[in-house]
């Protein structure tokens, strides 16, 4: 396919990050397996090969309209989920339905996400899951990662929570990635919850920067969420404290967010996608040979 040629530093990093996200989806997704949790002391690696889920197809998605279109076109995005969209990947059953229809009735998008959840829309954590490349794609330029990632959740996910979530995840990952260095931690937070509008994911993130000094995982995670409710607001500002709390160390990262439990799957995603926007914080390339590779209709960096 074709690529914008001058995205291509755009591109390379989105792909860093896809990386990163898909290790953190693919290996958090071996502890809902039960003969795989006691590992989890001795920080064990599971047998691989590592699957990935829907947090990583959707992303691929996000960085296939990236690259084409060099930034978030709705109908493109919309089509790309509903055509790659695969069952066995762990999808909610709302988007599955929604997906399903796109693809086998040409049903639109606008109505169908705008319709779930009596027309509430949904509050779920999928748009912010999948984010984090675009935020890598637009290193340093915040703004526009905001905007972009507020235009992209709106395909899947209408609720005012879910966009803020997929805004903030978003920030992250442009901070994270900024080509004149990464802010330390409780700048990243600040800056953060200064970029999305007010909403409990907002107050999430500024409790999640009050709790920065606090050691215990579980404790933490009993008081931002641990994802468990599979709601933005419950997944995101537990995910960028673990990210916060371990810039530059995506192992350590990875192993306190997996032990607070939830939807680890989509939170050691948005947290390893976050931490690879930055290529020198990738995850290890022994985690990387063990994952699953990426679907063949992802662009390649060129
Ligand atoms: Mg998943």
């Amino acid at each position: 396919m074709t690529t914008h040629s001058s995205d291509s530093g755009c591109l390379e990093r989105a792909l860093d990050s896809l990386r990163g996200l898909s290790v953190g989806d693919a290996l958090g997704s071996q502890f809902f397996v039960p003969d795989n949790r006691p590992l989890l002391g001795g920080r064990e690696l599971p047998p691989a090969p590592w699957q990935w889920t829907d947090d990583t197809e959707m992303a691929c998605s996000v960085v296939l309209v990236l690259a084409a279109h060099g930034r978030i076109d709705q109908d493109a995005l919309a089509a790309s989920f509903a055509r790659r969209h695969d069952f066995d990947r762990g999808y909610g059953p709302a988007v599955t339905r929604m997906l399903r229809r796109i693809r086998q009735e040409g049903a639109d998008w606008r109505e169908l996400a705008a319709a779930l959840f009596n027309g509430r829309g949904s509050w779920g954590n999928g748009a912010a899951m999948r984010i984090a490349p675009l935020g890598a794609w637009y290193a340093g330029r915040v703004e526009q990662a905001v905007h972009q990632a507020e235009i992209s959740a709106y395909v899947t996910h209408q609720h005012r929570e879910a966009v803020v979530g997929a805004m903030a995840v978003a920030a992250a990952a442009a901070l994270v990635a900024d080509p004149a260095g990464a802010p330390r931690p409780v700048a990243l937070l600040d800056a953060v919850t200064e970029l999305i509008p007010r909403s409990a994911v907002a107050q999430g993130v500024r409790r999640a920067r009050d709790l920065l000094d606090y050691d215990d995982v579980a404790t933490v995670a009993a008081v931002l969420g641990n994802g468990r409710r599979t709601s933005a607001h419950d997944t995101v500002p537990f995910a960028l404290w673990s990210v916060a709390r371990n810039l530059g160390d995506y192992e350590g990262a990875f192993w306190s967010t997996v032990r607070a439990g939830g939807d680890v799957d989509t939170m050691c995603a948005i947290v390893g996608g976050v931490l690879a926007a930055r290529r020198e914080w990738a995850p290890p390339s022994a985690w990387l040979e063990r994952t699953e590779p990426l679907p063949d209709w992802v662009p390649e960096a060129v």
